[in-house]
């Protein structure tokens, strides 16, 4: 069983994007790595029962059906980790519903994942509305900047617990514009230091 890398930010940040970059990277570096996203394992699941559901539909689902789709998708997540060096997971510390922040990763996801490193990926909050603004695949929800820096301190303080709770580290990253290839690198050394 290789290293496991939860990598979490607010919707916006450029996590795929960074990820996408940092698997380009690692390729080159020979390094083997695999990125799961876990949105896309927790829609799978869902439309399974409820075709057609889209992505940004699973925070507005009533809480339970949430919490078991995050469950189900724990346990799909580690029977797909063995073979690979590096696993990383796409996802988020805090997931923004119309109840308030459930949190992505609650003490029983943690210890099913057991997770060697947690990124948070950071970017600013005028970036971030933009970002989000201009991504025609997603229905995201639109939010002013002080909502985004809500998010953002938010994700951070549920960062921080997780790593607590793990006892791993947690880098910090900035994605600035246009500089998904720095924070790529960045992710990238801190890999290679574990
Ligand atoms: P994403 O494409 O990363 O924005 O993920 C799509 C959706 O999946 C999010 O808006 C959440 O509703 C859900 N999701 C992703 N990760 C988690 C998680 N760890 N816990 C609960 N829901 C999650
Ligand atoms: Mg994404």
């Amino acid at each position: 069983m290789g290293r496991l890398i939860v990598i979490t930010g607010i919707p916006g940040v450029g996590k795929t994007t960074v990820c996408a970059e940092l698997m380009r990277q690692a390729r080159g570096k020979g390094m083997s790595l695999r990125i799961v996203n876990y949105g896309t394992i927790m829609l799978e699941q869902l439309r399974r029962r409820r075709p057609g559901c889209h992505r940004d539909m699973i925070r507005k689902l009533p809480l339970d059906v949430q919490r078991s789709l995050q469950e189900r998708t724990v346990k799909e997540i580690v029977a797909q980790a063995g073979g690979v060096e590096y696993l990383l997971v796409d996802t988020h510390a805090v997931v923004k519903t119309p109840t308030g922040y459930l949190p992505g990763l609650p003490v029983h996801v943690l210890r099913g994942l057991r997770p060697d490193l947690l990124v948070l990926i950071e970017a600013l909050p005028r970036d971030i509305a933009q970002r989000r603004a201009a991504d025609a695949t997603r229905m995201r929800d639109v939010e002013p900047e002080d909502g985004i820096r809500e998010e953002l301190e938010l994700s951070r303080a549920a960062a921080v617990t997780c790593s607590t709770v793990v006892g791993v580290p947690l880098k910090i990253v900035m994605n600035k514009s246009g500089g998904q290839d720095e924070a790529a690198m960045e992710i990238l050394r801190a890999l290679t230091g574990l």
